[in-house]
């Protein structure tokens, strides 16, 4: 096994995570990222944005050997709590007794993977670099180094692009014939705003669940912060009736916290401050194939599957993406060239399914979480699935907490729907939801598809 000279462009959390791995394989790995080093700013926790790490990621970097060191900083939340207008709350847990998703900040985990990466010696970090171009034939990147506007320029065996939604390497790609590539903005984009600590530092709501307020066309969501904040980000459109577009001044801002999230309002003494402060952020999905060139260049994370937040799997499915790297160089010997294209053949079909499930969450986390028909159809389908743990995983639960294949739980989901639309129509399920007929009723239908 050669020692291979590679890079990484991209320090984010897939890049500074890969970097662990690959040094731990042997090789000598370069990270470039065109920010300033992230280790040398202070990250405040209610004002950057908070991300859900499920067990796909803990899997991630538990082959990395970082696992123990990011469970300090992750605080676990057992289910959804959602509030009514009214202020009513209602509790959903995510899975079975013990299972959790756990809410870490993306500045201080991505803090402690570049520490972790850089405390290897087999690794050198490079900011304030950004990428501008590959050349093909002789695997040189020239970088724009920020400080001083100067190009310089690297050779490498291997370049792994994790840099990002907007990544540079994959627009290098773009430009190889038969490369594939779309992107698409949602119609909807999102705000971070903050519920601050009590004076004594504790939270002023629950901590063990993420908050949300479901409204339709809009919801806002919160994750507990270590220091006592909650950050909370409001999805709302752009444009129409209710949208960015016509909260333009602090009347209008806080008459709609008012009469949407009263609760949440209380609680947000800085609201309009941070209002107009924070941008209007917009979300893209990107989609491209092949997912590498020959056996040279390859991309992970957002790079290759940049999806909408609403599954909370973006980051664990680029962790996932090291794992499944990990094993395909484990599996093939290190054979770079079957490595690289088994990737392609094996992940693309997941990041097409992440994605799609990632945009009907979207619709069942802002409109449905707050529907009784739907609230009724998931408590059937606890009560059955726990009564049959080995015939029914709920749908969450399989992109949460396992690790098929994404393609393959979205393919169980719809198998579930299909069955759930007929047990749903039986006039008064309401009251029979829990009877052995309906039982027997799921079990037959189950047998039926298999
Ligand atoms: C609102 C929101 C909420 C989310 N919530 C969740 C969640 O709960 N759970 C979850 O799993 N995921 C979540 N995600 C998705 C998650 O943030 C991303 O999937 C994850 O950050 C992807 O990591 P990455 O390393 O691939 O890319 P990034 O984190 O974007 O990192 C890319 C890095 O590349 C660098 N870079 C970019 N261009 C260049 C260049 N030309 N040269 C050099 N460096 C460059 C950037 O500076 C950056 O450091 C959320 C996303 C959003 C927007």
């Amino acid at each position: 096994m050669r020692q291979q000279k590679i890079a990484i462009v991209g320090a984010g959390l897939v890049g500074s995570l890969w970097a662990v791995y690959l040094a731990k394989r042997g090789h000598l790995v370069q990270i470039f990222d065109r920010r300033p080093d992230i280790r040398k700013m202070k990250v405040v926790q209610g004002k950057s944005i908070n991300l859900a790490l499920s067990d796909r990621g803990w899997k991630g970097l538990a082959g990395a050997g970082v696992s123990e060191e990011i469970k300090k900083m992750a605080i676990p939340m057992s289910g959804r709590l959602m509030h009514s207008v009214k202020g009513e709350l209602s509790y959903q847990p995510y899975g079975k007794m013990g299972q959790a998703i756990f809410s870490v900040s993306r500045g201080l985990l991505n803090q402690k993977l570049i520490e972790i990466a850089a405390s290897n010696e087999k690794v050198e970090l490079f900011f304030s670099h950004r990428c501008e171009d590959i050349n093909l034939d002789s695997n040189e990147i020239r970088f724009v180094r920020e400080e001083d506007r100067v190009n310089v320029h690297f050779t490498f065996d291997r370049i792994f692009g994790t840099d990002g939604a907007f990544s540079a390497v994959r627009s290098r790609l773009i430009k190889i014939d038969r490369f594939n590539y779309s992107q698409e903005y949602l119609s909807h984009g999102y705000k971070e705003l903050e519920i601050p600590a009590n004076s004594d530092g504790s939270h002023r709501m629950r901590n063990d669940c993420l908050h949300i307020w479901p409204r339709g066309e809009f919801m806002m969501i919160a994750l507990p912060n270590l220091d006592g904040s909650f950050t909370c980000t409001l999805f709302i459109a752009f444009e129409g009736e209710v949208s960015f577009e016509h909260l333009q001044d602090e009347a209008k801002v806080k008459k709609f916290f008012h009469e949407n999230f009263p609760d949440a309002y209380e609680l947000m003494p800085e609201l309009t401050g941070d209002f107009f402060a924070n941008p209007n952020a917009s979300l893209v999905m990107t989609k491209c194939y092949p997912w590498h060139y020959k056996d040279q260049i390859a991309l992970l994370g957002d790079a290759a599957h940049a999806i909408v937040p609403f599954y909370g799997q973006g980051m664990n499915c680029g962790f996932e993406d090291c794992t499944i790297f990990d094993d395909l160089l484990n599996q093939n010997d290190e054979d770079w060239s079957a490595a690289f294209s088994d990737f392609s053949h094996l992940r693309k079909p997941s990041g097409d399914a992440i994605l799609e499930l990632a945009l009907r969450n979207y619709i069942e986390m802002r409109d449905k979480t707050s529907d009784q028909h739907f609230l009724l159809q998931k408590k059937i389908e606890g009560y059955f699935s726990s009564k049959h743990p080995d015939r029914w995983t709920p749908l969450y639960s399989q992109v949460t907490f396992s690790d098929i294949p994404y393609e393959q739980a979205l393919k169980e989901g719809d198998r579930q729907e299909k069955i759930m639309a007929k047990i749903m129509a039986i006039p008064g399920i309401e009251h029979s939801w829990n009877s052995d007929e309906i039982e027997q009723l799921i079990l037959s239908e189950l047998n039926k598809n298999v």
